[in-house]
C-alpha cells in the first residue's frame, strides 16, 4: 500500500492531473466527503486528507509514505528526514512583505525603525529581516494576516501572494518579494527503501507530467504570477 498525504483545496486540485498521469484516479472529492482516507482506482494507493502544515509530520513519521506540500510549509515547519525528489511547480505563488498603501516602508527601513510584522511565517520573516538588518517585532497569526495593518496591529505582513487581488482589495501594497513558492513532493526515507518500485514509478510519472507540461507550454493548473 502506498499512502499519499495531501491537503484540501489548491494542492489537491492541482495534484489530480499529476496522479492521473501515473494512472491514479482519486475516487472521492474531499470537498464533498467527510472521509479522511480516500480510495483510488488503484487498490494499493490511497490518499490521506490532512492539514497543509501537517503533511511533513505525517510523512516524516511514516503515517504517509509520500506527501505534497508548499516550500513555505517545509521552510517554516522543517523538513528533517524527508526526501524531496521533485519541485512539482504547482500551487505557485510568492511570499512577500506588504504594508498599507499609506505606510512609508522605505523610510521606516532607512530610519531603522522597529517594525511590527504580523505573519504565520515567523521563521521565514525572522530570517528575511535579520539578513536585511531590520529590527522587527513578530506577531504570530494563524489567518487573515491582511487585517493586521488595517486595524493597527502591525505595520507590515509577510504572506503568500498569488494574483495580488487580496492585497488590492484590502488597500495593501507589496513592498518586498521574499521568495517564489511552489509545492514539493516529499517522501519518507524508509518507505523509499522498502517500497522502492511503486514509489519510483509515481515519482517518474510526476516528473514526466511536469516535463510534458513545460515542453508543450500548457496551462498546467498553476496560478497566474
Ligand atoms: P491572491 O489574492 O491571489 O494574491 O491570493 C492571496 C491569498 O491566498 C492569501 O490569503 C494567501 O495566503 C492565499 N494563497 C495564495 N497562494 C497560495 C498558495 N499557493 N497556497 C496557499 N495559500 C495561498
Amino acid at each position: 500500500m502506498i499512502t499519499l498525504a495531501l491537503s484540501k483545496g489548491r494542492i489537491f486540485e492541482e495534484t489530480l492531473p499529476l496522479l492521473r498521469s501515473a494512472g491514479i484516479e482519486v475516487l472521492e472529492d474531499p470537498e464533498k466527503s467527510r472521509k479522511l482516507i480516500l480510495a483510488t482506482n488503484q487498490p494499493d494507493v490511497r490518499v490521506l486528507v490532512v492539514r497543509a502544515t501537517d503533511v511533513p509530520t505525517y510523512v516524516q513519521y511514516g503515517g504517509a509514505d509520500m506527501g505534497i506540500t508548499g516550500k513555505d510549509t517545509l521552510l517554516e515547519h522543517g523538513s528533517d528526514g524527508l526526501y524531496q525528489p521533485l519541485d512539482l511547480q504547482i500551487a505557485r505563488c510568492r511570499i512577500s512583505v506588504a504594508v498599507r498603501a499609506d505606510f512609508d516602508y522605505a523610510s521606516a527601513v532607512r530610519q531603522g525603525s522597529r517594525l511590527k510584522v504580523a505573519t504565520k511565517y515567523v521563521a521565514i520573516a525572522r530570517e528575511f529581516f535579520a539578513n536585511k538588518g531590520v529590527h522587527v517585532d513578530l506577531i504570530k497569526l494563524y489567518g487573515s494576516m491582511e487585517l493586521a495593518p488595517l486595524v493597527g496591529l502591525a505595520d507590515a505582513i509577510v504572506d503568500l501572494v498569488s494574483t495580488g487581488n487580496t492585497l488590492k482589495a484590502n488597500h495593501l501594497v507589496e513592498v518586498e518579494h521574499i521568495m517564489d513558492i511552489s509545492s514539493r513532493l516529499v517522501v519518507n526515507q524508509a518507505a523509499l527503501k522498502l517500497k522502492q518500485a511503486p514509489i519510483r514509478r509515481i515519482i517518474e510519472a510526476f516528473a514526466k507530467a511536469i516535463d510534458d507540461c513545460h515542453s508543450e507550454s500548457m496551462d498546467c493548473g498553476s496560478s497566474p504570477q
